[in-house]
C-alpha cells in the first residue's frame, strides 16, 4: 500500500472528473478516512501530503490527534452521540454529521467559537442511514438560528454501497439541488458552500456532481483493521 501512489491516483481522477465538468480541482479537498488504520499509517498520509483527516469514531479521533502531527484540518465524520461532543470540540474543524436539534444545542453549549457543521441528509432513504429526511431540511436547517456556534458550511451525504452509477449520481444530484435550496434562503449562519460526498467506491461520480469534500478511506490508505 503506497499512499503517496494512491493519492496522486486519487488526485487525477478527480482532475479529469473536473475537467468533464469545467470545475477547478482546487475546489475538491481529499478527507484521508484513517478509521481502519494506525497511527503510523495516518501519519504516512500526512507526510504524503494530506491535510484533512477524518475520523468517525470519538476514541479513534481522540488517539489520532494527539499523536499525528503536521498541518492538519480534522474531520469528525461519523454519528456524534451528544455526551461525546465535549470531549472533541476543541479539537475538531469540521463536523459532518450534524443531524439532530439535541446534537445541535449540545455542539452550541460546549463551543467556544464557531463551528463548521455539514447537515447530514438522508438522501438515499434507506432506513440505516443516520441524517434529516430531505423533506425536513429546510425546517431544520432554519432552527439552527439561535445557535451561534453553529455554521452550516454545507449538507453531508452518504450513498448506499452499491455498483448501480445512475442511482448513485441520483442521490449526489439530489444532494446538490438540496444545496441549492439552503443557499437561496440567505441565511448568514448557513452559507452551506460545500457538499460532502462520495467515498472509495464513487468519488469521481461525486466530484462530477458537485462534492467539494470526499471522504475516502480504502482506496487511499487502506484497511489495516
Ligand atoms: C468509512 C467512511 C468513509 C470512507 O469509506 P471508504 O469506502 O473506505 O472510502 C466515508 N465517510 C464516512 C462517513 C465513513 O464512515
Amino acid at each position: 500500500m503506497n499512499i503517496q501512489d494512491n493519492l496522486n491516483h486519487i488526485r487525477h481522477r478527480i482532475e479529469t472528473a473536473c475537467q468533464k465538468t469545467s470545475r477547478d480541482p482546487e475546489d475538491v479537498s481529499v478527507v484521508a478516512v484513517t478509521k481502519y488504520v494506525s497511527v503510523e499509517t495516518t501519519q504516512n498520509a500526512v507526510d504524503a501530503g494530506v491535510v484533512h483527516l477524518g475520523e468517525n469514531r470519538d476514541e479513534g479521533f481522540l488517539h489520532k490527534h494527539g499523536q499525528v502531527t503536521g498541518d492538519i484540518r480534522w474531520h469528525f465524520i461519523g454519528t456524534l452521540q451528544s455526551r461525546k461532543v465535549k470531549s472533541i470540540i476543541d479539537k475538531v474543524d469540521y463536523i459532518h454529521s450534524l443531524d439532530r436539534k439535541s446534537l445541535a444545542k449540545e455542539i452550541n453549549k460546549r463551543a467556544d467559537r464557531k463551528v463548521k457543521c455539514f447537515v447530514q441528509v438522508n438522501v438515499s432513504g434507506e432506513e440505516s442511514k443516520h441524517g434529516i429526511e430531505p423533506e425536513q431540511l429546510i425546517d431544520f436547517i432554519k432552527q439552527l438560528e439561535p445557535y451561534d456556534s453553529i455554521e452550516v458550511v454545507g449538507l453531508m451525504t452518504m450513498a448506499p454501497h452499491i455498483e448501480d452509477e445512475e442511482r448513485l449520481r441520483n442521490i449526489f444530484k439530489k444532494t446538490r439541488k438540496l444545496q441549492t435550496d439552503v443557499q437561496a434562503l440567505n441565511l448568514p449562519f448557513a452559507p452551506c458552500t460545500e457538499l460532502s460526498m462520495g467515498m472509495s467506491n464513487d468519488y469521481e461520480i461525486a466530484v462530477e456532481e458537485g462534492a467539494t469534500f470526499v471522504r475516502i478511506g480504502t482506496s487511499l490508505v487502506g484497511k489495516e483493521i
